[in-house]
């Protein structure tokens, strides 16, 4: 079947989701940097509702403003994410179409991460969005690992528990771990949907046991607008956060964080980072050379004709 733009768009418009009334959030502070001047990229996200992408003007960070509130998008991910995605597509996409996709997408980052793991010696994991606990289940089996997939969806945490695996329903940020600590912590396919990435790095540099790895991955921005050549259809109600190489390597310095490999993954879509914990350096940030760089190739794209 060929589907049309327009029939995309017939099909996002029966959904009859009104994303320009939920309750929104404007935001002064950069999450990264905390500084205040913002350069707006985008007018209206792949779907085509009314959400602007902003930019950090000091340190390139690149996030929707104003967007949802904690709430809103919980409404969200209770009821119009997959079908969204769904409708986009064309197809259907949900907690049990994406496992297979999860599948070959964790069995090749176990890879990326193996020199690591085996030489930690560690025992437990936690996987922080861990949805259905496809890669989670496979990290825990490669690796000789119990695993806890923490998830605010209940519908996939369910087929997590069904994996074996134990399961917190609920967010990392708001579920009290006690003296619990972790050797490998897991954000796959997460960071990019987090309300607060600075906030949660910290939390996770907390729960992080002595010596341990966290490993953690982005939808690069770049590679995601330079793919279609449109930075439109690289932003998604769905992604507060968009996130590229330079800011998120500034993110895990400053939270304290050694990137031990990073990696392209084979979707060339994602860039991932196996890391341990030091000392978190404050001043961190992006170079001005790489934020000058990214405004002025968001402005190329925007301006040039797609070959
Ligand atoms: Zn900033």
């Amino acid at each position: 079947m060929v589907t049309t733009s327009a029939d995309r768009r017939e099909r996002i418009a029966a959904l009859d989701y009104d994303y320009a009334s939920q309750p929104k959030q404007a935001l002064t502070a950069c999450n990264l940097c905390g500084a205040s001047e913002f350069v707006v990229l985008t007018h209206r996200d792949r779907y085509g509702y009314p959400a602007q992408a902003h930019a950090c003007r000091r340190c390139g960070l690149v996030f929707l403003n104003p967007r949802m509130d904690a709430e809103a998008y919980g409404r969200f991910y209770n009821g119009i994410y997959r079908p969204l995605v769904s409708a986009f597509h064309g197809r259907l996409i949900d907690a049990r179409t994406i496992q297979d996709e999860q599948r070959d997408y964790a069995a090749e980052r176990a890879e990326f991460i193996r020199p690591f793991v085996g030489k930690s010696g560690g025992q437990t994991m936690l996987d922080i969005g861990g949805s259905t606990g496809v890669v989670a289940h496979h990290f825990a089996r490669e690796f000789g690992l119990s695993g806890t997939v923490i998830d605010p969806a209940p519908l996939e945490v369910e087929q997590a528990r069904g994996l074996g695996l134990e399961t917190i329903t609920g967010l990392v940020e708001e579920h009290d771990f006690d003296t619990r600590r972790f050797d490998v912590v897991i954000i796959c396919q997460t960071v990019d949907h987090l309300l607060d990435v600075a906030g949660t790095l910290a939390r996770v540099r907390q729960l992080l046991a002595k010596g341990g790895l966290l490993f953690i991955d982005i939808v690069d921005f770049r590679a995601a607008y330079l793919r279609h050549w449109s930075v439109e259809d690289a932003v998604k109600i769905d992604h507060p956060y968009y996130l590229t190489e330079p800011t998120m390597a500034a993110y895990l310095r400053m939270s304290g964080f050694e990137v031990l490999r990073s990696d392209f993954a084979a979707d060339h879509l994602h860039v991932s980072y196996v890391c341990r914990p030091v000392v978190a350096h404050a001043d961190g940030l992006p170079h001005a050379a790489s934020v000058e760089a990214l405004l002025r190739e968001v402005r190329e794209v925007q301006s040039r004709l797609k070959a």
